[in-house]
């Protein structure tokens, strides 16, 4: 899941990107609303967190573009102050959600999963494929119920795979959601990535789950199917 953070004060940037990479998404920041409209408008989000308070075009501003433009992405506002005029106007201006600064980081990540699953159109924090089961909430995999440790980035490639389960996932939808900016389209990363999987997640099992369709993507799905 790759997630745009548009924030101007750069400590305030910094800590919640580093809290959301720790949950194995792929942030981007951007300080200023015209360097994020920029970056909404070039990649592909699954997910905007915009403050308010921002110079030059506000957060008010941005999410009213993107939405005119036809970005339907889920926008979480932060608001420096607890006015309900500022949530009413942020919510009005195509907001999915807002939080009010200070927040409590644990309730800030659980909006993020919040507007994540509404996008998927699902409720279940418990991703399944055959006997391969991914807990969203507590980031953990396991296989026949066995405990299967990732890094983070496997973490996020894997997730992205079942949240698309039994459907083909083509490369650039990988490097658009489970990479950042920094990520290099053109190296053979991915595969490198799926290839870490395939150990961890299918070496020790007869029935394969990971599957490469040649030229286009990967499949996650079980074999029988
Ligand atoms: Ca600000």
């Amino acid at each position: 899941m790759r997630i745009l953070v548009i924030e101007d004060e750069k400590r305030m940037a910094a800590f919640i990107q580093r809290g959301l990479k720790e949950q194995h998404y792929a942030v981007d920041v951007a300080n200023s609303g015209d360097e994020g409209l920029f970056l909404a408008e070039t990649n592909t989000y699954d997910l905007i967190v915009l403050d308010i308070m921002l110079p030059g075009v506000d957060g008010f501003a941005v999410c009213r573009k993107l939405r005119q433009s036809g970005n339907n992405v889920p926008i979480l506002m932060l608001t420096a102050r607890d006015d309900v005029r500022d949530r009413i106007f942020g919510l009005d201006s195509g907001a999915d959600d807002y939080l009010t600064k200070p927040f409590a980081f644990g309730e800030f990540l659980a909006r993020v999963r919040v507007l994540l699953r509404r996008r998927q159109h699902e409720n279940t924090t418990l991703l399944k494929v055959a006997d391969l089961e991914l807990d969203q909430i507590h980031r953990t995999v396991s296989r026949a119920g066995k405990p299967i440790e990732l890094t983070p980035t496997e973490y996020a490639l894997l997730e992205y795979l079942m949240l698309h389960a039994g459907r083909i996932v083509t490369r650039t939808m990988i490097s658009e959601h489970v990479w950042n900016q920094d990520f290099d389209s053109f190296s053979n990363v991915i595969n490198v990535y799926i290839n870490y999987l395939r150990k961890k997640v299918d070496a020790d099992f007869p029935v394969k789950l990971i599957h490469s369709i040649r030229g286009v993507g990967y499949i996650i799905k079980a074999e029988a199917q």
